[in-house]
């Protein structure tokens, strides 16, 4: 079924999805085979082997190529395996552009993994998308962004980055995970691929690891998809399954989660032992007019520091909260919490990270979609 024409909630139920031929059971099955049998050599139903083709995969990226505005979509066994499949259009010799506040799994692929490989990583500030041109030479394949980030908050202007990439035939590539598609189509800004670690927001159950590429360019869908096929690391078909059954109900957890999002950070902001709040919905972020232009809401996660900058302090906080569950990952219906100086981010050396403030303090909550009331009571009483 082609539902293009069709807005958001619709497609996030119906795209891509058609009754079961044989049974007409209403949920794409399982398809749990390694192999199809064909009538005779290359006589087959469009199937041959699983790590190729596989029906409950194939449904599934159909259905994310349509809530992406996209044409195609590529499923992987995790967002770094997605991640790792992108890099490998790269050839030696080539160089990359990259937002400087970036989800650490990322900057540690690039940097131990395809460093390797003979290709140079320009970690950047683009927080102004001008940044970029200073960056840009005859070797310059690929810019990379995710906004908001990971866990400041920042936004990238994904429009004014991707105008700049046209103008010299770069590829640009937004993970699109924080955001989700409910939030943000970075393709109708002009960016050629969109990641999402499904692992969060897609998903949004904690309860699988997965990993998609979508883009409308028919040659970077056949190169890529080549690479899945080459490479291997495709998902499994129940984790597909998973992915396409959270997706029918993104619109209406993302809708809880922006509104408990903002009664959350609006609360935080107004707490006296409460230092910094990022969120990018507050009227004085220093994007906040280009996250209103490119997004449709603010989303759930949310940072903050404490006036008492310490990390016993945050250790405190971190040790009281009971519906706030102390764990990495985000993105699911439960409340987390986490300290990215002591857990995402514990790699980085202390100078660099308080010097692009990852303070002491900070603390990182990605809000569910529990009762508000019940999540803020919780909130007062571990800060005190
Ligand atoms: C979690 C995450 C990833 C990596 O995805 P996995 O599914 O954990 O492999 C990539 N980017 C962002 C922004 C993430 O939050």
């Amino acid at each position: 079924m082609n539902n293009q024409q069709h807005k958001l909630a619709t497609k996030l139920i119906h795209a891509g999805v058609a009754p079961d031929p044989t049974t007409g059971a209403i949920m794409t099955p399982i398809y749990q085979t390694s192999t199809y049998v064909q009538n005779a050599p290359g006589d087959h139903k469009g199937y041959e082997y699983a790590r190729t083709q596989n029906p409950t995969r194939t449904v599934l990226q159909n259905a994310l190529a349509s809530i992406e505005n996209g044409k195609y979509a590529l499923c992987f066994g995790s967002g770094m395996a997605a991640t790792d499949a992108v890099a490998k259009l790269l050839l030696p010799g080539d160089e990359v552009i990259v937002a400087n506040d970036l989800y650490g799994g990322t900057y540690r692929i690039f940097t131990k993994v395809f460093a390797n490989y003979g290709i140079t990583f320009h970690f950047i500030d683009m927080n102004n998308p001008e940044n970029v041109r200073g960056y840009i030479n005859e070797h310059t394949k690929m810019i990379w962004a995710e906004t908001p980030t990971n866990p400041l908050l920042n936004i990238v202007d994904i429009a004014a980055v991707a105008a700049i990439a046209k103008q010299h035939n770069i590829i640009m590539v937004v993970d699109n995970t924080f955001a989700s598609p409910y939030l943000q189509n970075p393709l109708d800004q002009g960016a050629d691929i969109v990641l999402h670690s499904a692992t969060k927001y897609l998903g949004g159950h904690s309860d699988v690891v997965h990993g998609a590429l979508i883009m409308k360019d028919a040659a970077l869908e056949e190169r890529l998809r080549f690479i899945q096929n080459s490479c291997g690391a495709v998902p499994g078909p129940h984790d597909a399954w998973l992915i396409l059954r959270g997706i029918k109900t993104l619109h209406v957890r993302m809708q809880r989660h922006c509104e408990n999002g903002e009664a959350i950070a609006k609360w935080l902001r107004a707490h006296p032992k409460v230092g910094k709040v990022f969120w990018c919905g507050f009227e004085d972020h220093p994007n906040h007019e280009v996250a209103k232009r490119q997004m449709r809401g603010f989303g759930g996660m949310i940072s903050f520091t404490l006036k008492n900058d310490s990390i016993e302090a945050a250790n405190e906080v971190l040790k009281r909260t009971e519906l706030f569950s102390l764990a990495e990952s985000l993105g699911g219906v439960e409340s987390l919490i986490g300290h990215p100086a002591t857990m995402t981010h514990a790699s980085i050396p202390r100078e660099d990270r308080i010097k692009n403030g990852l303070v002491d303090s900070l603390i990182r909550l990605s809000v569910g979609i529990e009762d508000v009331d019940d999540l803020i009571k919780d909130l007062e009483q571990a800060i005190g």
